[in-house]
């Protein structure tokens, strides 16, 4: 109805169009079964702390694996649990198997466990009245520190302020970190970073696929990351696929890297390889850093 108000023409309803609706209704039905069957998974991607190569966090990314459409991607079916409500169930149970899981590593690896995993969080779930609480009672029964779980939400999320900005407040007490994920790609404001709490800035992956090159990209993150660094946040780096990219965001003042180059998200990362694979990256970065100067 707004498209007729706008006086845009409406759409025909096309066969492709019909069949889009029925792909659309036949994946949430089939959340609730994949819920119900333990379909669900949780893989974690190693987030690399330089200049020591360590490990210093996982994000929890959930996977499906269906038992006839093979793989599919969350960012074909979070879109559709987030419409019809079941990303508030899934979303809990994808929290809890992450805490969990940072708890386990904790007890089997001791200094050698990352020191936090961090959950990405839908609006939906943000809104919901009682989240704080939800969160705090995943941390109570894994005996997961608060101090080791981030929550990651996007601008979109919290640049209406309400519930959403509430529910971080409340987070925040309890001692979760807040993360702003694809920073720079929402409805982006630096304003809201005087009014969300924030803790770690997710600088996306579009402004690092061409950091190697001079240019807009390049600008615009070595801003991102000076004014994380001067709101004393920790600024990451998300998509780092190649060691160019790694020096180049060294360069530029950046010390938290994600990406493939580090390390895929898969069910259980061998943490010390990805130090040996970074430690490289770094010393190149500091050699070319010496000879230009
Ligand atoms: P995101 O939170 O920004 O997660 C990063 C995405 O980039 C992940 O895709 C990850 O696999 C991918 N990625 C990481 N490094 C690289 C790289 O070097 N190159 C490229 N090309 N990609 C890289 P994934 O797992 O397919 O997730 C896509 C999005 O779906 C996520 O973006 C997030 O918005 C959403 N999502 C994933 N898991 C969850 C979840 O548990 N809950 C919620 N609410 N959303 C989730
Ligand atoms: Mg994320
Ligand atoms: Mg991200
Ligand atoms: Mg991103």
């Amino acid at each position: 109805y707004a498209a007729k108000q706008t006086g845009e023409p409406v759409r025909r309803w096309t066969p492709a169009l019909d069949e889009r609706a029925g792909e659309f209704v036949s994946l949430g039905a089939e959340i609730r079964t994949a819920i119900d069957s333990e379909q669900f998974r949780v893989v974690y991607q190693p987030i690399v702390e330089l200049p020591s190569g360590r490990v210093a966090a996982v994000e929890a990314l959930v996977r499906w694996e269906h038992p006839a459409r093979g793989l599919v991607s969350p960012a074909a079916f979070i879109p559709v649990a987030e419409r019809n409500g079941l990303i508030v169930e899934l979303g809990e149970w994808i929290l809890r198997t992450a805490c969990h899981r940072l708890a386990g590593w904790r007890a089997e690896l001791g200094d050698r466990a990352p020191d936090k995993v961090s959950v990405n969080v839908s609006a939906r779930q943000l809104a919901r009245p009682h989240f704080a609480a939800t969160v705090a009672a995943a941390l109570a029964d894994s005996g997961l520190p608060a101090s080791c779980l981030a929550v990651e939400v996007t601008e979109t999320a919290v640049f209406e302020g309400g519930q959403a900005v509430v529910a971080l407040h409340e987070l925040r007490a309890l001692g979760v970190r807040i993360a702003l994920d694809d920073f720079g790609t929402g409805h982006s404001s630096l304003g809201l970073l005087q009014t969300v709490p924030v803790d770690i800035l997710k600088v996306d992956k579009s402004f690092v696929d061409n950091v190697t090159e001079a240019g807009r990209h390049t600008v615009i993150a070595e801003a991102l990351h000076q004014v994380s660094s001067g709101l004393g946040l920790a600024a990451v780096a998300e998509g780092v696929e190649t060691a160019a990219q790694a020096e180049a965001l060294y360069r530029l003042g950046y010390r938290l890297l994600q990406g493939y180059h580090y390390g895929r998200p898969v069910a259980d990362p061998d943490f010390a390889l990805s130090a040996a694979i970074v430690t490289t990256a770094r010393t190149n970065a500091e050699t070319r850093a010496a000879t230009d100067s």
